[in-house]
Order: structure tokens, then C-alpha cells, then sequence
């Protein structure tokens, strides 16, 4: 049994959490942003408590309904993604990997069934939390926003990468604001994905998210400087915010 009284959250004690556990199975939509201020303060920290809340996230997700279960699987992700990786000693996914293989089998399932993209792509990156990828468990949003910031490996520049339906380019300026000066972005081809990058797409388009799978070939594939001409690597860059 877990002994709450000897663990921490983001509020002191973890006492509580068994009862706020409670009140987020009853209504997890209502409890979802509580529960994340004490278990996962702005989806990017996690304590002792959180981790050892992932047993009982998964059985709250196995017996909820399919509407309530996408909120419950996308708080363990959370939690999930803020561990160390899995090389680490004593990451907290080898310590739960039961529980985490509960989460992402139910994850797998509930993605496969999810219609807006949003919620889609929100699935995707709980599932790559529960298998220890790093980064990508966290950047796909952008992918939804259409918008990325990146630096330029050469120059420094802040440069935005826009990834939209219509129309996708990088640019210096803010593109909202002024007409700017737009820079071609080069799509990565469907032979040329390779890795996490190809199962991301593969998946995506057997999903039927047509939109997300033409993004992916833009996110894994190359930019140009607007200002210095430098060719680069999307992905690459925005991997290299996340490194310290
Ligand atoms: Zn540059």
C-alpha cells in the first residue's frame, strides 16, 4: 500500500491525493485542472505523489466511460512525460511500468477513435509519454497550432515556422501583424521519413488525420533562413529548444 502521508505534491503533503483521486474519478473533466495543480503544476513538473498516482489513474481509466477517459489518459501523460527517461536509475516508468502499460494500451485504443485533432494530437503525445520518447511528447503541438519558433543553427535569428492547411513558410517577422517575407519550407518525403517520424505519420494517416500526416512531412523536413540562407532541419531545431 502506498503510505500517501510519506510522499509530497505541489502543495506539502500528499495525504489528500487519495480523496482528490476519488473526486477526479466522479468527474474528471471538473477535477482535471485541480488535480493537474497539485499532481502536475503547468503540465511540467512532477513529485513522488504524481507517479504514485499512475496505478490508480489506470484503473480509474480502465472503468471510465470513452468520453471521460481521454482526461484521464492525458493527465497520466503528463505526469508521464515530466519522468526521467527510461535509462535513468530509478525512473519512475520502469518503477510503474505496469500501470504505464495499462495507460498505453487504453492511450492506443482511445487514439485510434479520436475525431478532432486537438484531442488527436493531445493522445499522441500521452502515448509517446508512456513509451520515455522525449521531446516529441511534448512538441507536436505545434503541429495543431501551426506555428512553431525556432533559432537559426547559423545566424540566431527567432524564426517562425508556419505549418498550415493552405499555406506553409518560415519567416523572421511576425507573419499575423505585416505582410512579411515569406521562405519556402521544403516537405520532407514519404520515403525519406524514417523512425519515430514515419510511425508518427503511418499512424496519423491511418487515423484518417489526413491534415496532421501532411504537417508531420513538414515538421520532419527543411527550412531555409529567411535572413542568412542557411538550410536546416526543422525537427532539428525545435529538438534544440528543449536542450538546455
Ligand atoms: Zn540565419
Amino acid at each position: 500500500m502506498t503510505d500517501w502521508s510519506t510522499l509530497t505534491d505541489a502543495c506539502g503533503s500528499a495525504e489528500h491525493v487519495p480523496g482528490l483521486l476519488d473526486r477526479f474519478e466522479a468527474d474528471p473533466s471538473g477535477v482535471w485542472a485541480e488535480l493537474m495543480d497539485h499532481l502536475c503544476p503547468q503540465l511540467d513538473t512532477a513529485f513522488a505523489a504524481s507517479f504514485a498516482a499512475l496505478p490508480r489513474l489506470a484503473e480509474i481509466a480502465t472503468a471510465s466511460s470513452p468520453e471521460a477517459r481521454s482526461w484521464v489518459l492525458l493527465a497520466a501523460g503528463a505526469i508521464a512525460s515530466c519522468s526521467p527517461g527510461l535509462s535513468e536509475p530509478d525512473s519512475p516508468l520502469a518503477d510503474f511500468s505496469a500501470p504505464i502499460a495499462v495507460l498505453h494500451h487504453l492511450t492506443d485504443r482511445c487514439l485510434s477513435q479520436a475525431a478532432e485533432v486537438e484531442e488527436y494530437v493531445n493522445l499522441l503525445q500521452a502515448l509517446l509519454s508512456f513509451e520515455g520518447v522525449e521531446i516529441w511528447d511534448r512538441s507536436l503541438d505545434g503541429l495543431q497550432s501551426g506555428e512553431y519558433e525556432v533559432d537559426c543553427p547559423y545566424c540566431d535569428v527567432n524564426i517562425f515556422v508556419v505549418i498550415g492547411q493552405d499555406d506553409s513558410f518560415c519567416c523572421t517577422d511576425d507573419y499575423a501583424l505585416q505582410e512579411v517575407e515569406k521562405s519556402p519550407l521544403l516537405p520532407a518525403r514519404v520515403q525519406e521519413l524514417k523512425g519515430l517520424s514515419r510511425r508518427l505519420f503511418t499512424r496519423a494517416s491511418a487515423d484518417g488525420q489526413a491534415g496532421l500526416a501532411h504537417g508531420l512531412r513538414y515538421l520532419f523536413g527543411r527550412a531555409t533562413c529567411p535572413d542568412c540562407g542557411t538550410d536546416f532541419s526543422v525537427a532539428e531545431r525545435v529538438a534544440a529548444a528543449w536542450i538546455p
